[in-house]
């Protein structure tokens, strides 16, 4: 049993409307019909969840050569509206009778698995294994608590301090979301900003997080505190929406912040299914006034040339480039070469994840403006935010 997720279903939908949304469903029908056999059940679930069940197959192999068959039928992008769409999927794969002996069974753990691939970017196919019954269940305890902790106010904001890297002055702060879960402590985001995004919640989490940042920053300059800029995250859901531009535009009216103090950090990823439309959107952000940047630069499937086209003043070097600078020569000069090219194409840079001084010292030497890491300072609460030791040296 395959159970396939598309990866930009929800972007198609929300960013070039239902028709679009629905031809792209027939296309994946389509392609999925020519990856199977006669014998297969190819079906939809709902939204944009499918199943495929080979019943004939007598092994596992016969498993793989079917995985491989569709995910090399989804390598081409779909045609909709005279764009390229690239709709990258998740797969989850339950054996039967390994992994069940009914249908119902073998769905609900190939979803399971489905479901671990799609936490996993690296991994597009996953085969269901035991322990994720217990991630499942402690997923579903999760939302519905996540429903409630708007209202409950158990949300706070820490930020993380960017400085100069020749002078360690403290030039702007990241704003990360903290969850105080009243019984299991603190809740990472990397578990909760992804399930947010699925059951609709991130716009109203978002929109509590830039409202609350911008509030903070306007705070720190009344109390004199010389901080430049404040930035927060969008997850990709939150890019996409349509009613994004607004909600920013309400809010730097509500919150009387200076636009351009305000930097909004995207992933890649939100970028790549539809540029055209990602070029739009960052457009009409920029005209208010505010500050992008692309955070985790190097992780996706772009390049810089592509980013090239993107209308943004900032890339974040992502920290797994920056964690073996000084033990590997290879990622030394992926750094080096970054920050090279994205200096010539009039980006700043900013290098996250720096640990020691030895990484400080290298992103220093290849002309890395900014750095931000718990070698300067951890994520803090707001009446934190001062210079570590390491920055009064
Ligand atoms: P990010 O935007 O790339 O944030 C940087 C992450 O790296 C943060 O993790 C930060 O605490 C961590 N970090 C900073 N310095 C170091 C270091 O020197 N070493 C190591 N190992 N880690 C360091 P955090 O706070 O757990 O956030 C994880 C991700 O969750 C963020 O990645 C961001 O994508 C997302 N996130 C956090 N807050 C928000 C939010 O308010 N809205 C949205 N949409 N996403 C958020
Ligand atoms: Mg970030
Ligand atoms: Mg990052």
């Amino acid at each position: 049993m395959l159970y396939i997720d598309l990866n930009g279903f929800k972007q198609v939908n929300g960013g070039m409307g239902h028709q679009a949304g629905d031809e792209l469903l027939r296309l994946v029908a389509k392609r999925l019909k020519t990856s199977t056999r006669f014998s297969d059940v190819v079906g939809r679930l709902g939204g944009d969840e499918f199943v495929i069940g080979a019943s004939d197959l007598t092994d596992i192999k016969g498993g793989a050569a079917l995985v491989h068959k569709v995910l090399y039928n989804f390598g081409d992008p779909f045609t909709i509206n005279g764009r390229e769409i690239y709709c990258l999927q998740s797969i989850g794969v339950a054996h039967f009778s390994a992994d069940g002996n009914t249908a119902d069974l073998l769905i609900r753990n190939a979803d399971m698995a489905m479901y671990a691939a799609k936490q996993n970017k690296t991994r597009p196919v996953v085969v269901f294994e035991s322990h994720m019954l217990s991630v499942a269940a402690e997923r579903l305890d999760i939302e519905n608590d996540l429903r409630r902790v708007l209202a409950r106010q158990e949300f706070i904001l820490h930020y993380q301090p960017k400085v100069d890297s020749t002078t360690h002055e403290i030039l702007g702060a990241e704003a990360l979301i903290r969850w105080q879960h009243p019984e299991k402590g603190f809740v990472p985001p990397g578990s909760f900003i992804s399930l947010a995004e699925e059951c609709g919640l991130i716009m109203q989490i978002g929109e509590w997080t830039l409202r609350e940042a911008c509030a903070q920053f306007v705070k720190w300059r009344a109390n004199n505190i010389p901080i430049k800029s404040v930035s927060v995250n969008l997850s990709p859901t939150q890019f996409l929406d349509r009613g994004l531009v607004d909600v920013v535009q309400r809010i730097l009216t509500e919150t009387k912040i200076d636009p351009k103090c305000l930097e909004l950090e995207l992933t890649e990823g939100a970028m790549s299914v539809d540029i055209e439309r990602a070029i739009t959107t960052l457009g009409n952000l920029r005209a208010l006034g505010v500050k992008l940047s692309i955070d985790d630069v190097g992780t996706g499937y772009s390049s810089l040339a592509y980013l090239k086209r993107l209308p943004i003043d900032v890339v974040k070097i992502d920290r797994s480039f920056v964690k073996d600078l000084g033990n590997s020569p290879a990622d030394s000069q992926i750094v080096g070469a970054i920050i090279t090219l994205a200096d010539r194409l009039g980006f700043n840079v900013v290098a996250e994840g720096v640990e020691n001084d030895e990484q400080a010292d290298i992103l220093k030497a290849s002309q890395c403006e900014l750095l931000q890491g718990y070698l300067f300072s951890r994520p803090v609460d707001p009446t934190n935010l001062h210079p570590s030791s390491r920055l009064n040296a």
